[in-house]
């Protein structure tokens, strides 16, 4: 096979300019710079997983100010070459494989990798459009710490992101959580996802994440760190690797090295890709009781704990 994702060296680090922002004026908009995303931390592991290997073109880095919308070099054709401004996965289509499709409880799945040990730093969701098989729309920003010294969170931010260039556009860019989750909300409610004044769960759309880390445990505690109640929507969601598991009787293959947030998100939807064009439908596999919110309710018998 040529060219397929397996074959994208796992870190890629291109030397080129970032793009400035009008309100960065004051940092060094022509200082060369690394950026590098990988788009292969499954590289082994889902190697066989991803057959629809397409006739691609040269791989580029995501323009990480486009993801958050706030790319303003979109006319700049050298940046325009630089950076992938495109969140489609770009999966070739095998038509002989759709004969295999199922239909889905959900029209759409938000997939979630939240990135931050002691506070989240990264909120990335894709839009996943289950009758496509495609990411059809991207949600994505880097957040601020709400209780960590200035120090502390520049500490941090070299320690996580220094070594993958990108400690730059997330100062550029990161804003609190409570901001982060307003303006996800103003997303959701453009696209018919979720509205406020019905309140619960989404409309026809399940949030996936692999493993019940991201929603179980540090959601909830970054909504207490941030003084916060739980929104309604994310009482439950699809833990990738408990369907996995129970449709194809082993543990999922994905491992490695998770560096963006954005990236890893990429590569859960690319195995969502490959397991819908297998036959799988993906359903709820974890519910918080509306009454106790701590309590969870796992759906399935077979799961990874
Ligand atoms: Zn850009």
């Amino acid at each position: 096979m040529a060219m397929g994702f397996s074959r994208v060296p796992l870190l890629r680090r291109l030397p080129v300019s970032s793009p400035a922002l009008p309100y960065s004026s004051s940092l060094q908009s022509n200082r060369k710079i690394n950026i590098s995303a990988s788009l292969s931390t499954t590289e082994e592991s889902t190697s066989s997983l991803i057959q629809d290997t397409p006739t691609r073109t040269r791989w580029k880095p995501m323009c990480l100010y486009f993801t958050q919308g706030k790319c303003t070099k979109m006319d700049d054709p050298l940046h325009i070459d630089t950076f992938n401004h495109n969140c489609s996965l770009e999966l070739m289509r095998n038509a002989a494989r759709l004969e295999n499709l199922k239909q889905q409880e959900f029209e759409y799945f938000l997939v979630l990798d939240l990135e931050g040990k002691v506070e989240i730093l990264e909120f990335p969701v894709l839009l996943f459009d289950a009758k496509t098989m495609d990411v059809v729309d991207l949600f994505h920003r880097f957040v601020r710490p709400t209780k960590m010294h200035e120090e502390r969170i520049n500490q941090y931010i070299e320690g996580k992101y220094g070594k993958l260039g990108v400690d730059r556009v997330w100062h550029d860019t990161a804003i609190p959580f409570a901001e982060v989750i307003e303006q996800f909300e103003v997303w959701l409610g453009e696209r018919q996802l979720w509205r406020n004044e019905l309140g619960g769960c989404l409309n026809k759309a399940a949030f996936v994440t692999c493993g019940n880390w991201d929603l179980k445990t540090k959601v909830p505690q970054q909504c207490t760190v941030a003084g916060m109640k739980l929104p309604p929507y994310f009482m439950e969601w699809i833990n990738l690797k408990d369907v996995f598991l129970n449709f194809y009787k082993r543990r999922i293959p994905l491992s490695g090295s998770h560096h963006l947030g954005i990236d890893d998100s990429n590569n859960i939807a690319r195995v969502i890709h490959h397991m819908l064009t297998d036959g799988a439908v993906l359903q709820l596999t974890a519910k918080r009781n509306p009454r106790s919110p701590e309590k969870v309710e796992f759906l399935f018998k077979n799961r990874i704990v």
